[in-house]
């Protein structure tokens, strides 16, 4: 997910792991022009990993190339800074290191591969990500029914509420998106492609906005790499 450098020549890399959770280790001589173990571990990798028990640090001994979603990713900035949001938010949804969470693992491997395959627009792929990614951290946004009162009249889209909500319960300062807008949140988060992929730039636009303050708020700070994908405009 996340590298820096250590000493002279070594790095240490943030990792999300099938079995372990985050966990981070040292990549010893990485930064060396000549390599070649460097490559494999920049972010947007799936690796095969070996590592042994170090005093502090755990010590990264091998690394195989499972597929190399960066080399995808790099060559198109709106996919790039996608992936980049998704490896940011990953990374601080995960907070605990060595705590289990392959369910974030698989939604993370299953987010860059499909930026990379390039099927769907990559802020859908981005959106999708992040809605479904916090409902495994149990923060899944109310989409079908009030969020307070289980109504099904629903109004407007609160923040602080958890989702929608009806007329009665809403806060001051909800947002009223369209219809169709929450009709594309919900079906970013169940999977449903074939609506996501016929959805307008408008229903989009503003759909992309609400998932980020939505995101963001949960979070308590603002995701970096957010600032920097691009928003399609709204026609
Ligand atoms: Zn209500």
């Amino acid at each position: 997910m996340r590298t820096h450098k250590l000493g002279e020549a070594d790095r240490i890399v943030t990792i999300l792991t099938k079995r372990t959770g985050k966990i981070r280790g040292v990549a010893k001589g990485v930064r060396r022009t000549t390599s070649r173990f460097g490559a494999r571990l920049e972010p947007f990798t799936h690796v095969d990993l070996q590592m042994h028990t170090g005093r502090t640090l755990d010590v990264i001994t091998q690394a195989e190339t499972i597929r190399p979603y960066g080399e995808a990713l790099v060559v198109d900035y709106p996919r790039y800074t996608a992936g980049s949001a998704m490896l940011e938010t990953a990374d601080r949804l995960i907070a605990g290191e060595k705590e289990p969470a392959l369910r974030q693992f698989l939604l993370l491997v299953g987010g860059l591969r499909a930026l990379a395959a390039g099927e769907h627009e990559a802020r859908l792929v981005l959106d999708a990500y992040f809605l479904r990614s916090l409902a495994v951290a149990g923060y899944a946004p109310a989409l079908d029914a009030c969020a307070r009162c289980q109504g099904t009249a629903v109004r407007a889209f609160a923040i602080v509420a958890g989702g929608v909500v009806c007329g009665n319960c809403r806060p001051a300062g909800a947002a009223v998106p369209e219809g169709e807008t929450l009709g594309l949140m919900l079906a970013l988060l169940k999977g449903d492609w074939a609506t996501a992929d016929a959805s307008l730039a408008r229903h989009r636009a503003e759909c992309s906005g609400l998932v980020a303050a939505y995101l963001q708020w949960h979070l308590e700070h603002g995701i970096r790499s957010l600032r920097h994908v691009e928003r399609e405009p709204a026609t």
